[in-house]
């Protein structure tokens, strides 16, 4: 299983994995942490993040980038809208009034959904980090803007399960930043004790999120949130591109955000100049060569002067921060510290806002732009069995109040916030109706200026097969409701409550005659406790009648969904959207006490509470159903795969291109003169018109083209490589073969001369070496002689491998008979009979410790030089079996 924590920001992409040695955030194919948040769709294939980028001005038309901010909105959107000039390519409404992009790809326009772009994107994050792990990712858990509705959320996890993604939790932002910190903390105050309060200030490219946490050893609670979802570093890049527009309207009398091209390039410009006033107060310049009208541009700017253009957006960010201060109930004095991270709380005016509301400088613990991708990468290690982490707890808070609507037959409609606003996430709660039909129910966001969405609904649920009870009342339903781990709202599931009486024979007790009676709280509303159906006692009961009547009963920190598990609850995982189809059956009648079994048995039933699961129909704003999900997977493995042929089909060109080149340079070089002059010409020739055809009628060519392409270049370059090749080493093998010979020659020699090291050889084994050494040697001096006599561009007449076969062979005959043992000479029987000494050692060894016997005499023998040098000089042995040798 992976472990990998993605921060998917507005701008760029943060990838962290778990590995034994701790969380490490990790590079992508350009060696670059930052992987940006662009997409590129071209001729051929798709480009994506560093390699997209690269192409923003090139292509700027198909290039997609800052589309993290659609994800799940409509074309109609107003955000959508007003962004829709910023953006170089063009926006169109895709199906079901989607937000889609028009592109060119693979010469055909096309019109991809931001989902689907989004899903471009996290197939490429996902090949980052399996190249990173050597292993394939599923699992992962994902960051999210706190402020991110329920549709914005979904679309982001249907746009990672269309890459094959496992989203185990969407974590926000800075919940994750506050993760990052407060795990590594072994100070913190101890569970009793009063909470460290830390602000967490994230301010990105497109927007600032705030939150109040406040930790304790082992846990961290989110109290409130605050944000601005459209204050961000692009604003500031955005003033100053209209600065110089203005300036240039003026000076080079044209208007740059005519011009798509000229915008992104002034664009970009600008922001490597907002950056550069971070560090410097001084004027700094911007020059643009030929930015429109063949013109170029030359502008500056100083720190003062921009903080006086972003006087407006200063302003903005104030409120936030002020927000989160009165909604956590925090006092700056309960306040530990300031903790910053996204780059834009780089700007020095940022910093000096955030200073003056808090009263104290920011403080900067965190990697600014690393921390979410590692809370996350940390969140995704607590969630997976694979690791085992500290225990933390994570309790995060809802972004926005949710307010729950219902309706009986003949009534008005009714609702109630069901999770206020910073209430603990994520949360169950159950709702018991009495009805007798189906019903629906409508869950919205309580405070649609709040939002930053246009649509403030967030689905309606509707409660099937409800069927009055026997007796004609209304049945009892019971509904769970939850802020599921990525802080959607969902309908976990809905039951019929239906009693039966059941025969039992047992003594009579007074708690058995048990009704099912709701209790009056205040006259009006009916409190009722029952754990029947609670996993985790965590659930806060609401009930509602026909005439409807609320009871709440409110539990705290929900253990089951605590991220600090080995063995996490598998619906939760995979999102509580599925409907469980187990039938639970409860008793309701208590224990009996232990008197009563002494009482006299009677027949008598009691009651038993048997929950029916009722199927839930949802409809939820922006959903994708099944069959547009599944067409979506389908198109992105499609897109996949043509990326994986397009690689391989460039992969094949580039060996053709890389062949042309290195062999037109060789024949001039270290090849020259192992090819005639006329081959040498037509070959280069042949090279010549294989780059035009390369650059002309070959460019787009498919692999199977290229690839016979560079067999045919081979066909005639190969024999010449190979001359090289041999002639090169030749003398290597050669110079082997004459050793082995000198060797063998020696050893016949010693023998004729009766030499006692080799007085053991047999007559019969000397013929067999003599004449294996005869035909060698004719045959060394003969090919010798042959090749001499050959100009290097002709074949040779004897090959590498020949002469390293014949080494062997004259080794295989007459190594074992040279390596022959000389058998040892019979021992003499002792002189006189063993005896033990005191030590129980033989008497005779330790009289004679320097004495040999014969046969250990013999043994150093064996060892000699001779023996070894024929060993480490086996035929062959300096020269490699497969010889690779790289013309280089
Ligand atoms: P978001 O969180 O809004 O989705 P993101 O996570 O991609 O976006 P970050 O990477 O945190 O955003 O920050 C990018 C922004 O920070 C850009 O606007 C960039 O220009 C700005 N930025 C980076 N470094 C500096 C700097 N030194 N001075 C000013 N701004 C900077
Ligand atoms: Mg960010």
């Amino acid at each position: 299983m992976s472990v990998v924590g993605f921060d998917v920001g507005n701008l760029s992409c943060f990838i962290a994995l778990a590995r034994q040695g701790g969380i490490e955030t990790v590079a992508n194919e350009y060696s670059d942490r930052n992987t940006p948040c662009v997409v590129s769709l071209t001729d051929k294939e798709r480009a994506i993040g560093s390699a997209a980028k690269s192409q923003m001005i090139s292509n700027y038309k198909n290039t997609i980038l800052g589309f993290k901010r659609f994800m799940g909105r409509s074309f109609d959107d107003p955000l959508v809208q007003s962004e829709k000039q910023w953006m170089p390519y063009e926006i169109v409404p895709a199906e079901n009034n989607r937000v889609g992009v028009k592109v060119m790809y693979m010469g055909t326009e096309k019109v991809f959904t931001v989902e689907q772009i989004m899903s471009m994107l996290f197939t490429k994050l996902k090949t980052i980090a399996e190249t990173n792990l050597k292993k394939p990712v599923q699992d992962c858990v994902i960051s999210v803007p706190t402020y991110y509705t329920d549709a914005e959320r979904r679309a982001i996890l249907n746009s990672a399960a269309i890459s094959g993604l496992n989203t185990l939790r969407l974590f926000n932002d800075t919940t994750a930043s506050a993760l990052a910190y407060g795990i590594y903390k072994q100070d913190l105050p101890a569970p009793e004790e009063k909470p460290r309060n830390v602000i967490f200030v994230d301010m990105g490219h497109s927007a600032l999120q705030t939150a109040a946490v406040s930790f304790n050893k082992g846990k961290l609670k989110v109290l409130a949130t605050a944000f601005d979802s459209t204050l961000g570093g692009q604003n500031f890049d955005r003033i100053i591109l209209d600065h110089f527009a203005a300036e240039f309207k003026e000076k080079y009398k044209f208007d740059v955000k005519t011009n798509k091209r000229a915008g992104i390039r002034l664009l970009t410009e600008c922001e490597k100049l907002k950056k550069q006033m971070s560090a410097n107060s001084s004027e700094l310049r911007i020059n643009i060569e030929c930015l429109m009208n063949d013109k170029d541009v030359t502008g500056k700017l100083k720190r003062e002067q921009f903080e006086e253009m972003s006087a407006s957006l200063l302003a903005r960010v104030e409120p936030t921060l002020q927000k989160v201060l009165v909604d956590s109930g925090l006092k700056k004095d309960d306040i530990y510290a300031i903790e910053v991270v996204g780059g834009s709380t780089r700007i020095p005016a940022v910093k000096s806002v955030i200073q003056k509301v808090f009263g104290r400088e920011p403080s900067t613990t965190l990697n600014i732009d690393e921390a979410v991708s590692r809370g996350c990468a940390l969140q995704c290690a607590m969630l997976s069995p694979t690791f085992k982490v500290r225990d933390f707890n994570v309790q995060d808070s809802c972004p926005y109040a949710v307010l729950l609507r219902w309706s009986a037959p003949m009534e008005e409609e009714s609702d109630t916030e069901i999770f206020p606003l910073h209430h603990a996430a994520p949360f169950s709660k159950m709702l018991t109706f009495y009805r007798k039909e189906p019903f629906s129910l409508e869950a919205r966001y309580s405070n649609p200026n709040l939002i930053g969405y246009p649509d403030p609904k967030i689905g309606a649920f509707k409660i099937k097969n409800v069927v009055p009870t026997p007796e004609g009342g209304s049945a009892k339903v019971k509904v769970k409701l939850r802020v599921n781990i990525h802080g959607i709202f969902t309908v976990t599931n809905a039951s019929l409550v239906e009693k039966v009486e059941v025969p039992v024979e047992a003594p009579v007790s007074k708690k058995e005659q048990k009704t099912e009676e709701k209790p009056k709280v205040n006259g009006e509303e009916p409190m009722e406790t029952d754990t029947a159906n609670s996993q985790n006692g965590e659930e806060s009961k609401c009930e509602a009648d026909s005439e409807p009547k609320m009871e709440t009963e409110q539990s705290d920190a929900n253990k089951e969904d605590t991220p600090i598990v080995e063995e996490p609850p598998a619906q939760e995982q995979n999102g509580a959207e599925e409907k469980t189809e187990t039938k639970m059956e409860a008793d309701d009648s208590a224990e009996k006490p232990a008197e009563d079994k002494a009482k006299p048995v009677e027949k008598k039933t009691k009651t038993k509470v048997k929950l029916i699961d009722l199927p839930v129909e949802q409809s939820l704003v922006m959903q994708y159903n099944v069959n547009e999900l599944n067409l979506m997977m389908e198109k992105e493995n499609e897109l996949i795969m043509n990326d994986k042929l397009e690689r391989e089909k460039s992969d094949s060109r580039n060996a053709v291109e890389e062949y042309v080149y290195d062999m037109r340079s060789k024949l001039c070089e270290i090849l020259s003169d192992y090819v005639s002059e006329d081959d040498r010409n037509s070959f280069t020739l042949v090279l010549e018109n294989t780059e035009n055809w390369l650059y002309e009628d070959g460019e787009n060519e498919t692999k199977s083209v290229y690839v016979k392409k560079l067999e045919d270049l081979k066909k005639t370059g190969d024999p010449i490589v190979r001359r090289y090749v041999e002639t090169t080493h030749r003398p290597a093998a050669f110079d082997q073969l004459g050793k082995s010979l000198m060797h063998v020659t020696k050893f016949l020699q010693l023998w004729n001369e009766k030499d006692e090291k080799y007085d053991h050889i047999s007559e019969e084994d000397i013929t067999k070496v003599g004449k294996i050494h005869q035909e060698t040697s004719d045959w060394f001096n003969t090919k010798m002689q042959q090749q001499s006599q050959l100009p290097k561009h002709q074949d040779p007449a004897v090959t590498l491998a020949d002469i390293q076969s014949k080494t062997k062979e004259l080794s295989k005959v007459c190594d074992p008979i040279i390596n022959k043992k000389k058998p040892k000479p019979k021992e003499d029987p002792p002189p006189v009979p063993s005896e033990k000494n005191g030590n129980g050692k033989d008497a005779n060894k330790d009289s004679q410790p320097d004495s040999k016997t014969p046969d250990a005499a013999a043994q150093p023998e064996n060892n000699d030089k001779p023996a070894d040098e024929t060993t480490a000089e086996q035929p062959g042995a300096g020269v490699k079996e497969d010889m690779d040798v790289d013309l280089d």
